[in-house]
């Protein structure tokens, strides 16, 4: 392991102002050390939005692995325990992960009340109105199911869809059951096509949508261009596609290109909060344009990774700042000793060395890199006697620098040294 010394927070703690374990100003090392967390943070925050599953499980491993190999180089302190934490949590980690996953295969046992649990925890902090809209619409697709009237809904996720849809009517009016029913109404001139949400109002009606053309796959194969056409709008973006089926009366969800059959309406509020909690809510007076990109985007990302990073810092690194005193023993060492002279005896052998440092950089220190030192060269320049006094101060200890000297005792020691009568080289 060696002592926590890297060139980087060598530089660093030379020339930073030192916080010195107080309320001060943080040091240069500490900023970086923070500021690169936030990065990492931020860095896993994004992909978790990005990738998927297999791939994202494999990037996070490789950027976790190099990261921590980089920020143990760099010396950056609050990373490296970050990155322990993980490593030690590996397990929760992955359930966190992979929770959809995991959702997915307890449906698929079929216990379903485990299954809802975190929809369930979700449901406390999703808004009132917001949940009502999505009961109301989920409600609706069984009504338009049960008198089998075709229906095709989106909700446009992160990414516009105006590139990919054509024709349609504006509308921007406020979503709800009558108005859903009337548009889809098989005998209203408008019930063609699809309908375009967009908060908690209908944006558009009569919209048409791109054909998928995974002809070849055989699950598929049943569909006509209603359901085709939301597989392709699923396809070329992050949007989700809600289908009633006039022949049928089935609702299924698009997303991603992947079709999922809504056994119940509780299954599609389900699936519709789930969309909606990654992207964005249906409430009814949106915050402005700009803010909602930067609340939405990159800006909160990077404030939420900001403020985890500060804290973990000054949970997990701050409590290490603070500065402590140790004493160590050593052994006293002579060093530059001329060939064909031994030291017969130090006396005394062991001197006790006071040194002051971060309660972190003690626990982080390799005991070997403290020692106490007498050069003989120092002591031989004198004319030969049997033995001789040297005193000890604090430029005979040697430490890593990011202490610094308390004590040295004993005072000095006395050194014999013996020339020996073989003098070979
Ligand atoms: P269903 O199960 O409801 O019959 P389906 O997948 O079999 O659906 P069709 O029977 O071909 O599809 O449904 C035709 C209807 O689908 C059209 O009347 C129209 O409303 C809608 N539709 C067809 N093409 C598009 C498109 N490109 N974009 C949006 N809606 C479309
Ligand atoms: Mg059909």
């Amino acid at each position: 392991m060696g002592s926590f010394m890297s060139p980087l927070s060598a530089w660093l703690s030379a020339s930073a102002f030192s916080a010195g374990g107080m309320w001060g100003l943080l040091n240069v090392a500490d900023s970086a050390d923070i500021i690169a967390t936030a990065v990492f943070l931020f860095i896993i925050l994004r992909l978790f939005k990005r990738t998927k599953t297999i791939s994202m499980a494999v990037t996070v491993l490789v950027v976790v692995v190099v990261i921590y190999a980089a920020s143990y180089w760099f010396g950056l302190s609050t990373l490296v325990r970050i990155l322990k934490l993980l490593l030690a949590n590996i397990v929760i980690i992955l359930a966190i992960v992979f929770q959809k996953e995991l959702r997915r295969f307890f449906e698929l046992i079929n216990v379903r009340r485990l299954a809802n649990i975190p929809a369930r925890i979700k449901d406390v902090f999703v808004p009132r109105h917001q949940r009502d809209a999505v009961e109301m619409i989920a409600h609706t697709a069984w009504i338009l199911s049960a008198s089998k009237t075709g229906a095709l809904i989106v909700f446009p996720g992160k990414e516009s869809i105006e590139g990919s849809v054509a024709e349609g009517v504006d509308l921007d009016g406020k979503i709800s059951e009558q108005l859903l029913l009337s548009i889809f109404d098989t005998s209203s001139p408008g019930h063609d096509g699809a309908v375009i949400v967009d908060g908690d109002s209908i944006k558009k009606f009569g919209v048409f949508l791109p054909l998928s053309d995974k002809e070849g796959v055989s699950q598929f194969k049943k569909f006509g261009t209603r359901h085709r056409s939301a597989l392709g709008l699923s396809e070329r973006s992050d949007a989700l596609c809600l289908v009633v089926s006039e022949e049928r009366g089935e609702v299924t969800v698009f997303r991603d290109g992947e079709a999922r059959l809504m056994r119940t309406e509780a299954d599609l509020v389900g699936a519709l909060r789930e969309f909606l909690d990654e992207n964005g809510n249906m409430a009814g007076n949106r915050t402005p344009a700009v803010w909602h990109r930067v609340l939405r985007g990159v800006g909160a990302d990077a404030l939420i990774a900001l403020v985890m990073s500060a804290s973990l810092w000054l949970f997990l690194t701050y409590p290490n700042l603070a500065i402590t005193q140790r004493d160590f023993d050593v052994h006293i060492e002579v060093a530059n000793v001329p060939p064909g002279m031994t030291i017969d005896r130090i006396q005394p052998t062991e001197a006790s060395l006071s040194l002051s440092g971060a309660e972190g950089d003690f626990r982080l220190l390799d005991p070997s890199t403290v020692r106490v030192v007498v050069d003989a060269s120092t002591f031989l320049k004198e004319p030969y006697k049997p033995y001789y006094y040297v005193g000890l101060t604090q430029g005979n200890a040697r430490y890593p620098q990011s202490f610094s000297f308390v004590s040295l005792s004993p005072k000095g020691v006395t050194i014999v040294p013996s020339v020996s009568s073989t003098t070979k080289p």
